[in-house]
C-alpha cells in the first residue's frame, strides 16, 4: 500500500515537474536564435514520461502506466502544435512501446504469480494430506497397538487361569483380570452360588482404585442386580441405579453408594455357577465395550473355576472316607509328617491319640453291620467335636487316629479322657433301645515318648494296647 502511494505521488510531482520542464523549454524556444539547447530539454523532459509511466505502472499495473503514457502523448501533441517539429511524434511510438512492453511484464508477473498460488495451493493439499495420513496412520499403530496388547494380555491371563486349580487362587486372578483390564469403577466382585443358584458367596474381591476399602455391601450375599443376572443368564449393564426402572427403585436406592455397575454370569451347562461384577460410586462409570470384556473374562472364568471346584472336589473325596468324612488312613500319614516335621521346626509338642472301639465286633454280630456303620459315624462327630484343631482319621476299621499339634501330653490325656467320657456316656439308640458302647484310647506325645514318626504311633499302639489289656473303656499313655 504503501509503495503504491509513493510510486503514484512520485509519478504525479514528477509529471508535474516534466510539464513545468516542457512550458519553459516551449517559450525559451520561441524566444532565441540558438534553439538547440531548448530542443534536448523538451526532448529530455518528453523521455523523462517514461519514468512516470513506470511509476504509474507500479501503482496501478497497466492502468496507471496507461494513464501516464496518455498525458505523455498530451505533451507530445501539445509540443508538436506549438513548436511544429514533427520529429517529437516518435514519443508516442515509444510511449506505445514503453506500455506495450509494461503490459507483458505485467502478464507475465501474473502468470508467475497464479503458477505459484497454484503451486502453493498443490503444495498445502498434499501438505494437509500428508498430515491426515500420518494422523490416521499413527492412530491406526495406536488403535493396534492398543489392540494386540489387550489381546496378548488376555492370553496371558487365560493361560493363567487354566493353570491354576485351587479355587481362591483362581478367584483372586480372575478379579485381579477384571480390575487391570477395565480400570473403572471402584470395586470388582466375584460370587458363586450355591447348587440351586439361590444364594451367593463372594469369594474374592479387588478395588480398582487402591485407596477403596471393602465397601459394606460386599458382605452381603448379593442383592436385586445379581438375581436379576442370574434370572435372566444375561450381562447387565446399569449407567444409574437410581434411575433405572428396570429394578425395584427403592431397594437400589437404598444401595445408596452403587451408582452404575457391569454384571456377567459364570455360565457352566446352562446354570449360573457364579456372578462378576463392577461397582462404581459414579453414575455412567462403565460402557458396553467394557461389558463385553467383563463377559469374556467372566466367560474364561467359568470354566476355570469348574475345573477347579471339580478337582478340588476329586481331591478332597480321594482323601475322606466316604462313611465317615474323617481323613483316611494315608493322607492322616502325609498330615503326619508334616506336623511332625514343624513340631521339630517349633520345637512345640505334638500328641496322637489311637482310639479303638470295643467289643465292636460283638455290636456287629448283634445289630447288623448296618447299625454298625451307623454307630461309626456318629463316633467319628464326636472325635470330630473334641477339639477344633484336631486332624482326625479313620486309622482303619474301626481305628481311629487324633493328631494333636501344639498339644502336651497332659492335655491330650485329658481330650482322651473327655472323649472316652462321651462314648461312654451317650448311649446310641436304635429303635429306642440305648446299646452301650465304650472306647479304648492310647496316648503317646513327642518329645516325652518319641522324637521320630515312627516310633510316635507305635507308641500310641502300644498305650492302646495296654488300655485294651487293663480291661476296655480305658485311656493309657504311660506305655513303656
Ligand atoms: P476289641 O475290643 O478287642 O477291639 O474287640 P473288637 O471286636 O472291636 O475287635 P476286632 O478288632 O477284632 O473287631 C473289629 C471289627 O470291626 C471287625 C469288623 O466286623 C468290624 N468292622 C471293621 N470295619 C467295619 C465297618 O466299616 N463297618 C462295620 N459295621 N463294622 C466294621
Ligand atoms: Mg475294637
Ligand atoms: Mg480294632
Amino acid at each position: 500500500m504503501a509503495r503504491k502511494s509513493i510510486s503514484l505521488a512520485g509519478s504525479i510531482l514528477f509529471t508535474l515537474f516534466l510539464t513545468y520542464q516542457i512550458l519553459t523549454a516551449l517559450s525559451g524556444l520561441k524566444n532565441t536564435v540558438f534553439p538547440e539547447t531548448y530542443l534536448v530539454r523538451t526532448a529530455l523532459a518528453l523521455a523523462g514520461f517514461f519514468f512516470s509511466i513506470l511509476g504509474g505502472w507500479l501503482a496501478f499495473r497497466i492502468v496507471g502506466g496507461a494513464l501516464f503514457a496518455f498525458f505523455g502523448s498530451v505533451m507530445v501533441l501539445f509540443v508538436w502544435s506549438v513548436s511544429g517539429i514533427s520529429v517529437f511524434i516518435w514519443f508516442l511510438l515509444e510511449y506505445a512501446g514503453v506500455c506495450f512492453i509494461l503490459f507483458r511484464t505485467d502478464q507475465y508477473f501474473e502468470n508467475q504469480i497464479a503458477g505459484i498460488g497454484v503451486d502453493r495451493e498443490k503444495y498445502q493439499n498434499e501438505k494437509n494430506d500428508l498430515e491426515i495420513a500420518h494422523k490416521t496412520k499413527g492412530e491406526g499403530i495406536s488403535i493396534l497397538f492398543e489392540k494386540y496388547s489387550t489381546y496378548y494380555n488376555l492370553r496371558k491371563r487365560a493361560e493363567e487361569l487354566a493353570g491354576s486349580l485351587s479355587v481362591s487362587e483362581l478367584a483372586k486372578v480372575i478379579v485381579k483380570c477384571a480390575a487391570d483390564f477395565i480400570s473403572r469403577g471402584n470395586v470388582v466382585i466375584l460370587a458363586l452360588t450355591d447348587t440351586k443358584a439361590e444364594h451367593l458367596s463372594m469369594i474374592a474381591h479387588q478395588s480398582v482404585t487402591r485407596r477403596e476399602k471393602e465397601p459394606e455391601e460386599l458382605r452381603q450375599s448379593g442383592d436385586l442386580f445379581d438375581y436379576w443376572v442370574i434370572k435372566n443368564q444375561r450381562r447387565l449393564i446399569v449407567t444409574d441405579a437410581h434411575q433405572d426402572f428396570r429394578f425395584d427403585l427403592k431397594e437400589a436406592a437404598r444401595l445408596e453408594r452403587l451408582r452404575s455397575l457391569i454384571l456377567a454370569p459364570l455360565l457352566h451347562e446352562r446354570r449360573v455357577i457364579g456372578v462378576l461384577r463392577m461397582n462404581s460410586t459414579e453414575s455412567g462409570t462403565f460402557t458396553n465395550d467394557d461389558l463385553r470384556l467383563l463377559d469374556i473374562i467372566a466367560v474364561l472364568a467359568s470354566s476355570a473355576l469348574f475345573n477347579a471346584a471339580l478337582f478340588e472336589q476329586t481331591e478332597e473325596l480321594a482323601i475322606r472316607d466316604s462313611l465317615t468324612g474323617l481323613y483316611v488312613r494315608r493322607h492322616f500319614f502325609d498330615r503326619l509328617k508334616e506336623e511332625h516335621r514343624r513340631a521339630l521346626l517349633t520345637q512345640r509338642p505334638l500328641s496322637l491319640l489311637m482310639c479303638d472301639l470295643d467289643h465292636f465286633k460283638d455290636c456287629n454280630d448283634r445289630f447288623g453291620h448296618g447299625v454298625g456303620d451307623l454307630m461309626l459315624v456318629r463316633i467319628a462327630q464326636i472325635l470330630k467335636d473334641a477339639s477344633e484343631n484336631a486332624i482326625v482319621a479313620r486309622y482303619g476299621g474301626e481305628e481311629f487316629s487324633v493328631l494333636l499339634p501344639e498339644t502336651s501330653k497332659e492335655e491330650a490325656h485329658a481330650l482322651a479322657e473327655k472323649i472316652r467320657r462321651t462314648v461312654e456316656g451317650e448311649p446310641f439308640e436304635i429303635r429306642r433301645r440305648p446299646i452301650a458302647m465304650t472306647v479304648s484310647v492310647g496316648v503317646a506325645n513327642m518329645p516325652q515318648d518319641a522324637l521320630d514318626l515312627e516310633s510316635l504311633v507305635q507308641k500310641s499302639d502300644q498305650a492302646l494296647y495296654q488300655a485294651k489289656r487293663q480291661g476296655r473303656n480305658k485311656v493309657c499313655s504311660n506305655a513303656g
